[in-house]
Protein backbone atom coordinates (compact mmCIF):
# COMPACT_ATOMS: atom_id res chain seq x y z
CA UNK A 1 0.00 0.00 0.00
CA UNK A 2 1.32 3.62 -0.72
CA UNK A 3 -0.06 7.00 0.18
CA UNK A 4 1.32 8.74 -2.47
CA UNK A 5 1.79 8.39 -6.17
CA UNK A 6 4.43 10.88 -7.92
CA UNK A 7 4.09 11.39 -11.55
CA UNK A 8 3.06 14.67 -12.23
CA UNK A 9 4.69 15.83 -15.41
CA UNK A 10 5.28 19.31 -14.29
CA UNK A 11 8.16 17.98 -12.51
CA UNK A 12 11.49 16.43 -13.64
CA UNK A 13 12.65 13.29 -12.61
CA UNK A 14 15.10 14.64 -10.09
CA UNK A 15 12.42 16.94 -8.80
CA UNK A 16 9.87 13.93 -8.66
CA UNK A 17 12.20 12.17 -6.21
CA UNK A 18 12.59 14.97 -4.29
CA UNK A 19 9.05 15.60 -3.23
CA UNK A 20 9.04 11.88 -2.52
CA UNK A 21 12.20 12.38 -0.51
CA UNK A 22 10.40 15.32 1.61
CA UNK A 23 6.94 12.59 1.91
CA UNK A 24 9.36 10.04 3.01
CA UNK A 25 11.00 12.65 5.78
CA UNK A 26 7.34 12.87 7.01
CA UNK A 27 7.03 8.96 7.53
CA UNK A 28 4.61 9.06 4.54
CA UNK A 29 4.90 5.89 2.01
CA UNK A 30 5.25 7.08 -1.72
CA UNK A 31 5.79 5.51 -5.12
CA UNK A 32 7.56 7.96 -7.81
CA UNK A 33 7.36 7.10 -11.24
CA UNK A 34 10.57 8.74 -12.15
CA UNK A 35 14.04 8.03 -13.26
CA UNK A 36 16.05 9.93 -11.42
CA UNK A 37 19.90 11.34 -11.77
CA UNK A 38 22.57 8.77 -10.11
CA UNK A 39 23.24 11.97 -7.68
CA UNK A 40 19.70 12.67 -6.92
CA UNK A 41 19.21 8.63 -5.91
CA UNK A 42 22.65 9.14 -4.09
CA UNK A 43 21.20 12.12 -1.71
CA UNK A 44 17.92 10.20 -1.59
CA UNK A 45 19.55 7.20 0.63
CA UNK A 46 20.36 9.99 3.64
CA UNK A 47 16.62 10.87 4.29
CA UNK A 48 14.35 7.56 3.95
CA UNK A 49 12.03 7.47 6.98
CA UNK A 50 9.20 6.19 5.70
CA UNK A 51 8.81 4.05 2.51
CA UNK A 52 10.20 5.62 -0.64
CA UNK A 53 9.64 3.31 -4.42
CA UNK A 54 10.41 4.36 -7.66
CA UNK A 55 9.75 2.82 -10.86
CA UNK A 56 10.92 1.80 -13.13
CA UNK A 57 13.61 0.66 -10.39
CA UNK A 58 16.85 1.69 -10.83
CA UNK A 59 20.14 0.01 -11.03
CA UNK A 60 21.92 -0.69 -7.73
CA UNK A 61 18.88 -1.04 -5.92
CA UNK A 62 16.44 -3.91 -4.38
CA UNK A 63 14.31 -4.05 -7.08
CA UNK A 64 10.44 -5.89 -6.18
CA UNK A 65 6.81 -7.05 -7.81
CA UNK A 66 4.84 -6.80 -5.31
CA UNK A 67 4.09 -3.43 -3.55
CA UNK A 68 4.19 -4.69 0.22
CA UNK A 69 7.12 -6.04 0.05
CA UNK A 70 8.60 -3.07 -1.57
CA UNK A 71 7.09 -0.67 1.21
CA UNK A 72 8.11 -3.32 4.20
CA UNK A 73 12.13 -3.48 2.47
CA UNK A 74 11.64 0.42 2.42
CA UNK A 75 10.67 1.28 5.63
CA UNK A 76 12.69 -2.17 7.51
CA UNK A 77 15.89 -0.68 6.18
CA UNK A 78 15.01 3.24 5.58
CA UNK A 79 16.80 2.63 1.96
CA UNK A 80 14.78 3.85 -1.60
CA UNK A 81 13.51 0.61 -3.84
CA UNK A 82 13.30 -0.17 -7.37
CA UNK A 83 9.11 -0.92 -7.80
CA UNK A 84 8.03 -3.15 -11.20
CA UNK A 85 4.81 -4.39 -10.68
CA UNK A 86 1.45 -2.89 -11.58
CA UNK A 87 0.58 0.51 -10.23
CA UNK A 88 -1.34 0.59 -7.07
CA UNK A 89 -4.35 2.73 -5.99
CA UNK A 90 -3.07 5.49 -3.32
CA UNK A 91 -4.68 5.10 -0.17
CA UNK A 92 -4.26 7.49 2.90
CA UNK A 93 -4.11 5.18 6.33
CA UNK A 94 -2.30 7.01 8.54
CA UNK A 95 -1.58 10.32 10.43
CA UNK A 96 1.26 11.29 10.37
CA UNK A 97 3.14 11.79 13.70
CA UNK A 98 6.73 13.08 12.61
CA UNK A 99 8.74 15.13 14.51
CA UNK A 100 11.42 16.84 13.50
CA UNK A 101 13.85 16.09 15.99
CA UNK A 102 13.74 12.44 14.66
CA UNK A 103 16.16 13.55 12.06
CA UNK A 104 19.77 12.41 11.50
CA UNK A 105 22.69 14.36 12.70
CA UNK A 106 23.42 15.83 9.22
CA UNK A 107 20.48 17.38 8.83
CA UNK A 108 21.97 20.79 10.07
CA UNK A 109 23.40 22.83 7.98
CA UNK A 110 27.42 23.04 8.54
CA UNK A 111 30.99 22.64 7.39
CA UNK A 112 30.43 25.17 4.51
CA UNK A 113 33.02 24.34 1.79
CA UNK A 114 32.98 28.18 1.39
CA UNK A 115 32.85 30.05 4.49
CA UNK A 116 32.19 33.51 1.96
CA UNK A 117 28.92 31.63 1.23
CA UNK A 118 27.63 31.61 4.74
CA UNK A 119 29.03 34.62 5.81
CA UNK A 120 27.05 36.63 2.67
CA UNK A 121 23.93 34.62 3.97
CA UNK A 122 23.77 35.84 7.39
CA UNK A 123 21.86 38.50 7.52
CA UNK A 124 18.99 36.31 5.71
CA UNK A 125 19.59 33.70 8.12
CA UNK A 126 19.62 36.44 10.95
CA UNK A 127 15.98 37.45 9.54
CA UNK A 128 14.67 34.00 9.82
CA UNK A 129 16.02 33.61 13.55
CA UNK A 130 14.53 36.13 14.58
CA UNK A 131 10.75 35.54 12.92
CA UNK A 132 11.15 31.76 13.85
CA UNK A 133 12.12 31.92 17.50
CA UNK A 134 9.33 33.89 18.21
CA UNK A 135 6.99 31.73 16.85
CA UNK A 136 5.18 28.97 19.40
CA UNK A 137 5.65 26.64 16.76
CA UNK A 138 8.74 23.58 15.50
CA UNK A 139 9.64 25.10 12.09
CA UNK A 140 11.24 23.13 9.22
CA UNK A 141 13.92 24.78 7.19
CA UNK A 142 15.01 22.99 3.98
CA UNK A 143 17.78 24.62 1.78
CA UNK A 144 19.80 24.77 -1.05
CA UNK A 145 22.41 26.14 0.54
CA UNK A 146 24.97 25.25 3.05
CA UNK A 147 25.80 27.59 6.28
CA UNK A 148 29.34 28.13 8.17
CA UNK A 149 29.31 26.36 10.90
CA UNK A 150 30.47 27.77 14.36
CA UNK A 151 30.84 25.02 16.85
CA UNK A 152 33.59 22.32 16.26
CA UNK A 153 33.28 19.23 16.01
CA UNK A 154 28.94 19.95 15.38
CA UNK A 155 26.76 18.54 17.86
CA UNK A 156 25.88 14.96 17.58
CA UNK A 157 22.24 14.96 17.99
CA UNK A 158 20.95 11.42 18.53
CA UNK A 159 18.03 10.09 16.69
CA UNK A 160 15.83 10.56 19.45
CA UNK A 161 12.80 13.51 20.19
CA UNK A 162 14.57 16.26 21.33
CA UNK A 163 13.69 19.56 22.52
CA UNK A 164 16.93 21.28 21.28
CA UNK A 165 16.58 24.98 20.97
CA UNK A 166 18.57 26.51 18.58
CA UNK A 167 21.21 28.22 19.59
CA UNK A 168 22.90 29.50 16.45
CA UNK A 169 22.03 31.06 13.37
CA UNK A 170 23.32 28.12 10.77
CA UNK A 171 21.29 25.57 13.35
CA UNK A 172 18.21 27.00 11.46
CA UNK A 173 18.55 24.95 8.37
CA UNK A 174 17.01 21.57 9.21
CA UNK A 175 17.34 19.73 5.54
CA UNK A 176 20.70 19.99 2.82
CA UNK A 177 20.26 17.30 0.43
CA UNK A 178 21.89 18.49 -3.00
CA UNK A 179 20.87 18.22 -5.72
CA UNK A 180 17.64 17.23 -4.49
CA UNK A 181 16.06 20.89 -4.70
CA UNK A 182 14.34 22.52 -1.19
CA UNK A 183 11.53 23.98 -3.14
CA UNK A 184 10.61 20.29 -3.88
CA UNK A 185 11.84 18.49 -0.56
CA UNK A 186 9.78 21.42 1.33
CA UNK A 187 6.86 20.43 -0.70
CA UNK A 188 6.96 17.06 0.06
CA UNK A 189 7.04 17.20 3.86
CA UNK A 190 4.18 20.03 4.01
CA UNK A 191 2.67 17.68 1.44
CA UNK A 192 3.17 14.71 4.03
CA UNK A 193 1.17 16.52 6.87
CA UNK A 194 4.14 18.43 8.87
CA UNK A 195 1.91 20.50 10.94
CA UNK A 196 3.93 21.42 13.98
CA UNK A 197 5.06 24.77 12.34
CA UNK A 198 6.37 26.72 9.02
CA UNK A 199 7.84 24.45 6.25
CA UNK A 200 10.23 26.80 4.70
CA UNK A 201 12.33 26.72 1.66
CA UNK A 202 15.12 28.40 0.81
CA UNK A 203 15.86 28.30 -2.22
CA UNK A 204 18.04 30.00 -5.27
CA UNK A 205 15.70 30.57 -8.12
CA UNK A 206 11.81 30.23 -7.62
CA UNK A 207 10.98 26.77 -9.95
CA UNK A 208 7.18 24.91 -10.09
CA UNK A 209 7.79 23.29 -6.81
CA UNK A 210 8.27 26.18 -5.01
CA UNK A 211 5.45 28.26 -6.71
CA UNK A 212 3.14 25.18 -5.08
CA UNK A 213 4.95 25.17 -2.19
CA UNK A 214 3.61 28.86 -1.67
CA UNK A 215 0.05 27.99 -2.56
CA UNK A 216 -0.27 25.18 -0.77
CA UNK A 217 1.30 27.53 2.69
CA UNK A 218 4.82 27.00 2.77
CA UNK A 219 7.26 29.80 2.57
CA UNK A 220 10.12 30.44 0.74
CA UNK A 221 12.97 32.67 0.31
CA UNK A 222 14.01 33.12 -2.98
CA UNK A 223 17.71 33.97 -3.23
CA UNK A 224 18.40 35.36 -6.36
CA UNK A 225 15.56 37.96 -5.90
CA UNK A 226 15.83 41.01 -4.54
CA UNK A 227 13.72 41.82 -1.58
CA UNK A 228 13.89 42.03 2.24
CA UNK A 229 13.80 38.52 3.75
CA UNK A 230 12.35 40.07 6.88
CA UNK A 231 8.91 39.98 5.44
CA UNK A 232 8.76 36.21 5.09
CA UNK A 233 5.76 35.68 6.89
CA UNK A 234 3.58 38.17 5.93
CA UNK A 235 4.11 37.67 1.97
CA UNK A 236 5.40 33.93 2.28
CA UNK A 237 7.73 34.44 -0.25
CA UNK A 238 10.70 37.08 0.34
CA UNK A 239 13.60 37.21 -2.29
CA UNK A 240 16.94 38.22 -0.37
CA UNK A 241 19.56 41.76 -0.64
CA UNK A 242 22.76 41.69 0.09
CA UNK A 243 23.58 45.31 1.75
CA UNK A 244 26.83 46.51 3.08
CA UNK A 245 26.88 49.05 5.45
CA UNK A 246 28.81 49.88 8.49
CA UNK A 247 27.88 48.96 11.83
CA UNK A 248 28.90 49.54 15.84
CA UNK A 249 27.87 48.34 18.56
CA UNK A 250 26.01 50.82 20.98
CA UNK A 251 27.10 50.10 24.90
CA UNK A 252 24.79 52.46 26.29
CA UNK A 253 21.94 50.75 24.34
CA UNK A 254 23.30 46.52 24.94
CA UNK A 255 21.85 44.17 27.40
CA UNK A 256 24.46 41.30 27.06
CA UNK A 257 21.97 38.79 26.02
CA UNK A 258 24.61 37.24 23.52
CA UNK A 259 22.07 37.17 21.13
CA UNK A 260 24.52 38.94 17.88
CA UNK A 261 27.04 36.27 18.86
CA UNK A 262 24.85 33.76 17.81
CA UNK A 263 24.91 34.50 14.57
CA UNK A 264 27.96 32.41 14.11
CA UNK A 265 29.56 35.63 12.41
CA UNK A 266 33.90 35.63 12.99
CA UNK A 267 33.27 39.38 12.61
CA UNK A 268 31.49 39.72 15.77
CA UNK A 269 33.49 38.92 19.64
CA UNK A 270 32.38 38.99 23.34
CA UNK A 271 34.53 41.92 25.04
CA UNK A 272 35.96 42.22 28.47
CA UNK A 273 33.80 45.32 28.20
CA UNK A 274 31.11 43.44 28.60
CA UNK A 275 29.24 44.71 25.09
CA UNK A 276 30.67 42.90 22.19
CA UNK A 277 32.86 44.11 20.10
CA UNK A 278 32.85 44.20 16.25
CA UNK A 279 36.40 43.47 14.64
CA UNK A 280 37.66 45.27 11.31
CA UNK A 281 36.70 42.10 9.26
CA UNK A 282 33.01 42.97 9.38
CA UNK A 283 31.85 43.12 6.12
CA UNK A 284 28.90 44.67 7.25
CA UNK A 285 26.51 42.38 6.09
CA UNK A 286 23.67 43.89 9.23
CA UNK A 287 22.81 40.48 10.25
CA UNK A 288 24.06 41.28 13.97
CA UNK A 289 22.03 44.34 13.88
CA UNK A 290 18.63 42.22 12.50
CA UNK A 291 19.27 40.07 15.62
CA UNK A 292 19.67 42.58 17.92
CA UNK A 293 15.74 43.20 19.68
CA UNK A 294 17.55 46.67 21.85
CA UNK A 295 18.75 47.89 18.52
CA UNK A 296 22.14 48.02 20.36
CA UNK A 297 23.86 47.22 16.92
CA UNK A 298 23.79 50.39 14.46
S1 LIG B 1 22.13 41.28 20.66
FE1 LIG B 1 22.24 43.48 21.09
S2 LIG B 1 21.77 43.64 23.27
FE2 LIG B 1 22.29 41.49 22.89
S3 LIG B 1 24.51 41.36 23.29
FE3 LIG B 1 24.28 41.77 21.10
S4 LIG B 1 24.42 44.02 20.95
FE4 LIG B 1 24.01 43.55 23.11
S1 LIG C 1 29.74 42.00 12.78
FE1 LIG C 1 29.64 42.83 10.70
S2 LIG C 1 29.90 41.06 9.35
FE2 LIG C 1 29.36 40.26 11.41
S3 LIG C 1 27.13 40.04 11.40
FE3 LIG C 1 27.56 42.09 12.22
S4 LIG C 1 27.50 43.44 10.40
FE4 LIG C 1 27.68 41.32 9.63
Amino acid sequence: MVEFIIDDPAYGDDEKLAVAVGLSITFRQALVKARPSREALEAAKESVWGALLISPCPPNLPCFNDVEKAVDHSEIFSTPVGYEGPTPAATRRRVSTFNKHYMKPWRWAREGEKPEVGHRLLPLMACLFRELKTLDAVPIVVSDVRLQPNTTPPPDYMVVPTSHAVSEVAEIVDVYLPPLKAGALALGILTGGYKAGPVVALVKTRDYATQRLIEMGGYAVVLDEPGDPCNLFRSRVAGYSYEKRLYTVNPALCDKCGDCLKTACPAIAPSHAGAPQILPTCTGCGACALVCTRGAIQ
